[in-house]
């Protein structure tokens, strides 16, 4: 009898991450966030999970790490159900911009100061600063609480010590948020060292590729909660999050990935990766040790050979 994709999956899952664990030593982990360089650098682990309701996992996926960068794409989301897309826009662009994600650079091109995308850090600190709440406190709360909406309940927090960690060494993040202030992108009410404590923050909220994969489930259905059927989020701000994660989500490797693997993906510097295959998966891999362009080297090497084996590749 014909056997069903997720059966070939889960049959060959731990003979691709053992083919792809050997690829963390072209890579490492990064230092300038301190509290991140003692990551184990050989692990690799990977969740994934399906509208059925059916999860497999392989490698490293007991490993706990911060999301990072990955949180970006979720606090856009939030941002855009606070303000709408006009409001976002207004503030960030649609564009790639083919430099590190913490460029200073191109920031005065354009609209002066207005950042290319909202996956950069400059885009993603003017989105935070963007979600609704009272206090800085508040607004971090209401993150938290999304994350955990949509990872179906589980319990992320932040950790302390990466984000202290953080906001200790964050010169250039730092430099960039008052950048976007001196150009009128962030509101002149704004208190830049409160908003960079909740930027901080979300980029330290701890999770497990269990919890990334339940995530990009619910972008995977088009924003519907995979076990109450609720509409979590609207469907138009899941696509625009899903087209920003292929053209932008791989940092200054986005193009190439979409060309190996050709699906939605976002990295993070911890090493972690949440990736999907519309319709059908949510995919969490951890792989700390990066390559030079910031994403997981093991992590990357596994997402592509899987999207190839499975012909997943939207293009
Ligand atoms: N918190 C990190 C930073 O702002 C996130 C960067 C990343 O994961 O790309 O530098």
């Amino acid at each position: 009898s014909m056997k069903s994709q997720w059966q070939i999956i889960e049959e060959q899952l731990d003979e691709l991450v053992q083919a792809s664990r050997r690829h963390a030593a072209f890579g490492a982990v990064p230092r300038y966030i301190p509290e991140l360089a003692s990551a184990p650098a050989e692990a690799l682990g990977i969740t994934i999970c399906d509208l059925e309701g059916r999860t497999v996992s392989s490698g490293d996926c007991g490993l706990s790490f911060t999301m990072q960068s990955i949180s970006k794409v979720f606090t856009l989301l939030l941002a855009l159900m606070d303000n709408g897309e006009d409001g976002v826009f207004a503030r960030v662009g649609m564009e790639p911009s083919g430099d590190d994600f913490n460029s200073m650079l191109k920031l005065e091109l354009v609209e002066p100061g207005k950042p290319f995308n909202p996956l950069i850090n400059a885009g993603a600190i003017a989105v935070t600063a963007l979600i609704h709440g009272d206090t800085p406190e508040a607004k971090s709360a209401r993150i938290a609480a999304f994350f955990r909406t949509l990872a179906g309940g589980s319990d992320l927090t932040c950790n302390e010590s990466v984000y202290l960690s953080e906001k200790r060494t964050a010169h250039r993040n730092r430099s960039l948020a008052y950048f976007l202030m001196d150009n009128d992108v962030l509101d002149p009410s704004t208190d830049v060292e409160e908003l960079l404590d909740v930027y901080f923050r979300h980029c330290a909220i701890e999770a497990t590729c269990a919890d990334l994969a339940r995530m990009a489930l619910v972008l995977a259905s088009g924003g519907i909660d995979p076990d109450s059927g609720a509409q979590l989020v609207p469907r138009r701000y899941v696509q625009i999050a899903k087209t920003f994660m292929s053209s932008c989500g791989m940092y200054n490797a986005s193009g190439e990935f979409a060309i190996q693997a050709g699906i939605p993906a976002k990295s993070g510097v911890a090493g972690g990766i949440l990736a999907l295959v519309p319709g059908r998966y949510g995919i969490g891999v951890i792989g700390p040790a990066l390559n030079r362009k910031g994403n997981s080297t093991a992590g990357v090497h596994l997402l592509e050979r899987l999207s190839q084996a499975h012909e997943w590749s939207m293009f």
